[in-house]
C-alpha cells in the first residue's frame, strides 16, 4: 500500500484503507477483521494511526450534525472536518470554544490526540467533548458520556479504544473575533513578562525562529463580546501592531491565512490560522511539539533559545501557545496549565532527527510531554500519571488487541 500521512511523512504499513459510508457498514468491518485501526484526515506526522491489519476511515460517513440547544451541545460524525461543523454551527448562531491552527482535520482525529489551539483559559479541543460513541471489538456500539467512570480515560484515546462513530461537543452562542499581528517583541520582555504576553488576548500565538534579535511575530485573537475590550492596544509589551497581513508563518509568500489586521469576523474565520480553501502551513514539512507546565515555561523557552544555532538548520518556524489544564488521562495537558513549544521543520528527516535530539536534551529537565501526532523521539515513560490506568482501560475494552498498532506498543507499552 502507498497510502501516506497528509504531509507524506509516513507511509502506512496497513494492508488497506477501508472507507465505509454508513456506521452499520463500519460496525460490520470492525467485527470481521482481526486487526483494525481508525484513520482521520491523516494530518498526524508519525505512525500513530498505523496497524498490521487494516485502516478504517470514517470520513465518508454523513456528518449528520445535530444541535441540542437546551443541552448546548452538537453531535457530529467523528470523521467530519472542523470546517464543516464550524460552518454549520456559526450559520445557526452557535460556536465552539476554540479551533486548532487548521480547520481541515477531523473531529475524531483531533479529539484522539488532544489537538489544541491557544489561550490561557482554553482547554484543548478534546475538553469540549461531552460524549463519544465507540465501535466495540464485536461490532456493537457503546457510548461513554461525561460523568461515566471511564469518560476521562476515553476522550483522548489515540485510537486504542476502537473507532469513534459520533462525538458530542459543548457549544456556546456565536461570537466574533479580531486578529492582530504585533512585531518587534524583545526577548527580554518575553522572558520577564510572559504571563502578561499570553494574557493579551483570548488566543495568543508567538512565532519565532529563535536566533533572531527580536522574537518574531505575536498573533493576538481577541473575542469581541462583553467580556473583552472592543479595541486592541497599539502595542503589546512594546511590540507594535501592524495593519498589513503577516506572511504565512511557515511558508513565505503563500496566501493561506485567515483575515488579520483587526478586521472582525466570525469565530470560525479567525481562530484557525489557516483558511479551509488553502493548503495549511507549508505542506512539505515535519512537525514536533512539546507541552511543558506553565511554571517552568520561561526556563524551557530559554533553554531552546540557548540552542538556536543547532535548531535553525532544520527549522521553518516555531510557535508558542498556551493551553489550560484538563483531567483527560492521556492529554498532555493533564493536571497542568501548559505552554506548547512547537517546531515546523523542513522536510529533511535526517536534519530534523538531529535537531529533535538537541531540543529533547534541552527540554528534558522540564518534564516535557510530546504531542502524540507529531514527530518525537523521547520515551513518554511515566510522565503521564494516568498511563497505568489507561493501559488497564485498553485491556478491558480491547482484550484481544484488535485496535493495537506498533506505535501503541512502542510509545505506551500497550
Ligand atoms: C498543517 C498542520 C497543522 C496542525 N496544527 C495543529 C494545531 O494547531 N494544534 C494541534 O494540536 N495539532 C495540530 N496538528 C496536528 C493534528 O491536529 C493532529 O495530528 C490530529 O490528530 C489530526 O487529526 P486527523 O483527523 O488528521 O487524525 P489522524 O492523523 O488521521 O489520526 C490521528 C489519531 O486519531 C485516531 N483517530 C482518527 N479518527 C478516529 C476515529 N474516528 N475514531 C477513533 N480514532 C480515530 C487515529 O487512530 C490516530 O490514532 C496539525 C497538523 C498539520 C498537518
Amino acid at each position: 500500500m502507498t497510502e501516506r500521512t497528509w504531509a507524506g511523512t509516513h507511509t502506512f504499513a496497513a494492508e488497506a484503507v477501508l472507507e465505509p459510508s454508513t456506521i452499520v457498514e463500519a460496525q460490520e468491518l470492525v467485527a470481521g477483521h482481526r486487526r483494525i485501526r481508525s484513520l482521520g484526515t491523516r494530518h498526524s506526522f508519525n505512525d500513530l494511526a498505523d496497524t498490521d491489519g487494516v485502516l478504517l476511515a470514517l470520513t465518508a460517513i454523513e456528518p449528520a450534525i445535530e444541535i441540542d440547544e437546551a443541552a448546548r451541545t452538537v453531535t457530529v460524525g467523528a470523521g467530519t472536518r472542523y470546517a464543516v461543523v464550524a460552518r454549520h454551527l456559526a450559520d445557526r448562531g452557535w460556536a465552539l470554544h476554540n479551533m486548532g491552527s487548521l480547520p481541515h482535520i477531523s473531529v475524531g482525529g483531533a479529539t484522539a490526540t488532544s489537538t489544541h489551539g491557544s489561550g490561557d483559559r482554553n482547554g484543548s479541543l478534546a475538553t469540549a467533548v461531552r460524549a463519544l460513541e465507540f465501535i466495540a471489538p464485536d461490532g456493537s456500539l457503546r457510548r461513554v458520556a461525561a460523568g461515566d467512570p471511564d469518560f476521562a480515560g476515553s476522550v483522548v484515546h489515540l485510537g486504542a479504544l476502537g473507532p469513534v462513530t459520533r462525538i458530542t461537543l459543548a457549544i456556546e452562542p456565536t461570537y466574533r473575533v479580531r486578529q492582530d499581528t504585533y512585531v518587534g517583541l524583545a526577548w527580554d520582555d518575553l522572558f520577564e513578562r510572559f504571563d502578561e504576553l499570553t494574557a493579551s488576548g483570548y488566543s495568543v500565538s508567538v512565532f519565532t525562529r529563535w536566533n533572531t534579535p527580536d522574537v518574531g511575530e505575536v498573533w493576538v485573537k481577541e473575542r469581541l463580546d462583553e467580556s473583552s475590550a472592543p479595541e486592541m492596544a497599539p502595542t503589546v509589551l512594546g511590540a507594535r501592531r501592524v495593519s498589513e497581513k503577516a506572511d504565512s508563518p511557515a511558508a513565505d509568500g503563500l496566501d493561506n491565512t485567515t483575515e488579520q489586521g483587526g478586521v472582525p469576523g466570525e469565530w470560525c474565520e479567525r481562530l484557525p490560522h489557516f483558511r479551509i480553501d488553502a493548503t495549511p502551513s507549508n505542506g512539505d514539512e515535519i512537525q514536533t511539539e512539546y507541552w511543558v507546565a506553565r511554571e517552568v515555561a520561561v526556563e524551557a523557552i530559554a533553554a531552546v533559545r540557548a540552542i538556536a544555532d543547532r535548531v535553525e538548520p532544520a527549522l521553518l518556524v516555531s510557535e508558542l501557545r498556551t493551553v489550560a489544564a484538563d483531567e483527560l488521562w492521556l492529554s498532555p495537558g493533564y493536571g497542568r496549565d501548559s505552554v506548547c513549544i512547537h517546531f515546523t521543520w523542513k522536510n529533511r528527516p535526517d536534519a530534523v532527527a538531529t535537531a529533535i535530539g538537541h531540543v529533547e536534551r534541552a527540554l528534558a529537565p522540564f518534564d516535557p510531554r510530546p504531542h502524540w501526532g507529531k514527530v518525537f523521539a523521547m520515551p513518554v515513560g511515566e510522565s503521564l500519571p494516568r498511563l497505568h490506568a489507561f493501559r488497564d482501560l485498553v485491556a478491558r475494552m480491547d482484550p484481544d488487541r484488535k485496535f493495537w498498532g506498533p506505535y501503541l506498543g512502542r510509545v505506551l507499552g500497550i
